[in-house]
Formats: C-alpha cells, sequence, structure tokens
C-alpha cells in the first residue's frame, strides 16, 4: 500500500489559482452557494434550454419518440480523475462516460503507467493527465479535474479519499465506503472540513427497476412492508486476491456482495435496521478463507415489523435476488444487484384476480446516472442522494452483523445520526 506524505502549501496555492469553472466547482459550499446557474452563453449550467424535441411522425397508435435530455458541451462537463485502473474502472466506469450527459473522464491514477496510456488513448485523456499513486497529489494543480473517483481496493478508500479531500476535490468514493464505521467517520470528517461532496457510489440506488419498486413501496402499492429477502453470491477464484485479503478488503463476502442486501432494504423500505442477527462460515482448509468468511446469513429487524433475510457467499454461483413483501402485495427483482438485465415484477389482487404485473423500463448505465447525480449536485450546490452517511451506517449495520454472527446473540444498532432516511430521501430523491 502506498503512503501520502501530508500535502504541501503549493500545491494548495496551485488550486486556489486555477480557472472561475473550476472555482465554482470545487470551492465550500458557501462559495459555490454564490454561484449563479446561468452559465455565460444563455443556457442553464446543465444545458437544459438546449432540448430539440422534433415533431411526432406516427399515428397516435404509436409511442411517442423523446429526444434524450441534452447533454453538456465538453468544455463544460465536470472532469473526474479515476483512481485504480482495474475491473470496475475499465469494464463499467470508463465506458459510462460516453452514456454521461454532465461528466467526462479527466485524469487517470495507477501504478501501472503502460495501462493508463493505453486507457488515456482510447478516452483521450492528455498524457499529462496520468498520475500515480507517488504523484497523485499533483491531482490539486490540474484544473480539469472536479472529482476524484476513487476505485481502489477498499482498505485504500480512506487514505485516498482523505487526501482528495484536502486537495479540494469533490469526491465519489466505490462501496464499501472503507473498512470499517471509523474509517468512514473520518472521511465525512475531512470532506465536511474541506468543504467538498462525498458521494458513496451505490449504483443500484439510481437504476430504473430499483426506482420504480421503491416508487411502488411509497405510493402504498405493497401495503405494510412485512418481509425481505434478498441474496447476492458468487464464486470466488484467485486465492491470492485482495478481496479475500482482510487488510485490503475488509472483510470477505459481507462487505463486497452482501452489502447490497443491507442498503437495497434501507433504500427501498425507507427504515433503518434495529437488531440483527447473523450466522457465518469460514472454512479454513480452503485456500481462499484464511482470512475472510465464505458465507453469511443475517436478519435484521425494523421497528415497523419488517424483517429482512439475507444471505452471501463467495462460494456459490452468481445468484442476485431480491423480494419485498408487503401486506397487500410482494414485488420481486431477479436478478438484482446486475450491471445490466435486472427484471421486476409484483403481484397484488387486481380485480378479484391475483394479477403479475412486469413494468417495462428502459435500461439505463447506472455508472452514468450516479457520476451525473454528483455532477448536478455539484453544479447545483445539492447534497448527493447517498452521502458518506449513507456508506458509515451500511458499516455500522456489517459491523453488528459480524457481532452477532460471533457472539451468537441479537446486537443492537444504534439509529443513524441526523435526519431520518425517510427525510433524507425527500431532500435527495
Ligand atoms: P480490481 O482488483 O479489479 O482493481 C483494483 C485496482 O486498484 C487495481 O487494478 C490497481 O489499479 C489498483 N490497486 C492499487 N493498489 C492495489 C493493491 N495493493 N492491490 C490491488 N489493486 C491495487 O478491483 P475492482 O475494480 O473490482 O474493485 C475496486 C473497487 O470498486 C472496490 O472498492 C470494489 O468494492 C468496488 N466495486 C464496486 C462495484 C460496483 O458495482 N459498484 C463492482 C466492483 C467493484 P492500477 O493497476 O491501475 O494501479
Amino acid at each position: 500500500m502506498s503512503s501520502l506524505g501530508p500535502l504541501s502549501r503549493r500545491s494548495f496555492l496551485v488550486n486556489a489559482s486555477t480557472t472561475a469553472v473550476t472555482a465554482s466547482l470545487c470551492s465550500p459550499p458557501t462559495a459555490r452557494a454564490e454561484v449563479s446557474l446561468q452559465a455565460n452563453d444563455g443556457t442553464d449550467q446543465l444545458g437544459k434550454q438546449n432540448k430539440v424535441q422534433l415533431s411526432q411522425i406516427h399515428g397516435p397508435s404509436e409511442q411517442n419518440e423523446m429526444a434524450p435530455e441534452p447533454s453538456l458541451p465538453a468544455n463544460k462537463r465536470v472532469g473526474f480523475a479515476v483512481v485504480g485502473l482495474g475491473r470496475l474502472s475499465i469494464n463499467q466506469i470508463l465506458p459510462a462516460f460516453g452514456a454521461s450527459k454532465h461528466c467526462k473522464p479527466a485524469a487517470l491514477v495507477s501504478g501501472d503507467r503502460a495501462k493508463a496510456m493505453k486507457i488515456a488513448a482510447q478516452y483521450g485523456i492528455p498524457e499529462s493527465s496520468i498520475y500515480d499513486y507517488k504523484t497523485y497529489e499533483q491531482l490539486a494543480a490540474n484544473p480539469s479535474v472536479h472529482v476524484i473517483y476513487i476505485v481502489l481496493p477498499n482498505g485504500m478508500h480512506e487514505e485516498y479519499v482523505v487526501h482528495g479531500a484536502k486537495m479540494r476535490k469533490h469526491i465519489l468514493c466505490e462501496k464499501p465506503m472503507a473498512n470499517s464505521s471509523v474509517e468512514a467517520e473520518r472521511m465525512i470528517d475531512a470532506c465536511s472540513k474541506a468543504g467538498v461532496k462525498l458521494m458513496i457510489a451505490y449504483r443500484q440506488q439510481y437504476e430504473p427497476h430499483n426506482r420504480a419498486l421503491r416508487k411502488l413501496i411509497t405510493d402504498g402499492e405493497l401495503g405494510r412492508l412485512r418481509g425481505f429477502l434478498s441474496t447476492n453470491s458468487q464464486q470466488m477464484g484467485d486465492p491470492a486476491h485482495w478481496r479475500l485479503n482482510k487488510a485490503l478488503a475488509g472483510g470477505g463476502c459481507l462487505p463486497d456482495v452482501g452489502l447490497y442486501c443491507v442498503n437495497a432494504v434501507r433504500f427501498l423500505s425507507g427504515e433503518e435496521p434495529v437488531r440483527v442477527s447473523a450466522q457465518i462460515w469460514q472454512p479454513k482448509d480452503d485456500p481462499r478463507f484464511k482470512e475472510v468468511e465464505a458465507s453469511m446469513s443475517f436478519t435484521m429487524h425494523f421497528t415497523s415489523g419488517l424483517q429482512a433475510t439475507c444471505t452471501t457467499s463467495y462460494d456459490t454461483h452468481k445468484s442476485q435476488s431480491l423480494r419485498m413483501e408487503g401486506t397487500d402485495a410482494w414485488a420481486e427483482m431477479s436478478p438484482a444487484y446486475a450491471y445490466h438485465g435486472n427484471k421486476l415484477k409484483w403481484s397484488k389482487l387486481d380485480k378479484g384476480k391475483e394479477t403479475q404485473f412486469v413494468p417495462q423500463l428502459e435500461e439505463k448505465d447506472q455508472f452514468a446516472l450516479e457520476m451525473d447525480h454528483l455532477a448536478e449536485c455539484i453544479l447545483k450546490d445539492k447534497p448527493p442522494h447517498t452521502p458518506g452517511e449513507e456508506g458509515l451506517q451500511d458499516h455500522r449495520v456489517m459491523e453488528a452483523i459480524y457481532e452477532a454472527a460471533k457472539t451468537g446473540r441479537l446486537v443492537e444498532i444504534a439509529p443513524p445520526k441526523g435526519p431520518t432516511r425517510a427525510q433524507e430521501l425527500q431532500q435527495t430523491a
């Protein structure tokens, strides 16, 4: 793991003298709130006034053709530095810039310069905007970088987020936020002190099927929520991968994939679990699981009577689903948590007959949606929908799950500080 020294005064001074656009994107909230949303050319900062809608040529029996929402031109887009060029960055995040409306890749940070050069050439990133872990702090002086996107092993998130915040760049950090709630608290504190936004990349909260299910629940279609059943599991191969190293991963399947179940029930229900019971499986004769768990099952209890029973594993074939059961209907996503191909159906009594509904929703790039959300929050000075506190509460829940598994007892979970989950969702949805 690299070690970053303290940021130099010079890097702050260089950063402070960047262009007006950069200042509006990177300055503390108080200053940013004064920035006008009117751009010089008369369009609003998100370019909404540039929307073009052509006339409809089909008959009334056909669906209307809708033009996409307008995109920002390259010189007005929010620039992202992608830190760590692994599977997620190369296979999902960088291609997602092509579907983004407000963001552009502006810099890369990698320990492998040859790989970074190839990627930079593909995405039109200048060679001067390629950094490694020793030169990370030089991002401070790059005016085209407004957001640092941390896509490193979990155990490195805190270090790179804290130093990124000190560079006065906004932060998007992959899930899990860190290795522990203590680290997560330090990250929130660093971003708050620096006056920069911190968002955790819970892509499923921006994904259309999840959003539709959340709306069914808030519209009362399911009645009172009683049961949530979910699994997120996969088969791990390489025993040397960092995901099986406790210091780099924080744990095994729970913080990596089981976390999706925890976050989904909190997001979909708008409620917080108050206690948990759990079981853990770690076969020490399997070289993959010398340091971290192979499987876990856990049940989260909510004051409303909702109970969420979840399983997660690094030792089963990929399996991803969720089911929310209410007093009046149930809804199911299978697959859930996938990059592509999520499906939603729900069932209730309709005119005396049990009827299944399968909403036909357009698939959208979840990574582009979440990056665009952060860009909008920066341009309009709004809090992100999945801030650091969202990641922190998931860590508190996961710590209670581990404790419950270790002791064989029910473990209480302290409520989050600040506004309730339902209030937060109203503010940022
Ligand atoms: P990978 O192992 O594929 O990539 C991690 C990258 O981090 C490496 O390629 C390397 O990039 C860099 N790195 C720096 N130091 C180390 C180190 N000591 N060991 C290993 N890698 C190092 O991981 P993923 O891309 O799958 O995961 C990265 C993050 O993204 C994790 O936090 C993970 O939980 C999260 N994630 C989120 C997903 C989502 O759907 N939201 C899905 C998958 C992952 P380089 O060679 O450029 O230095």
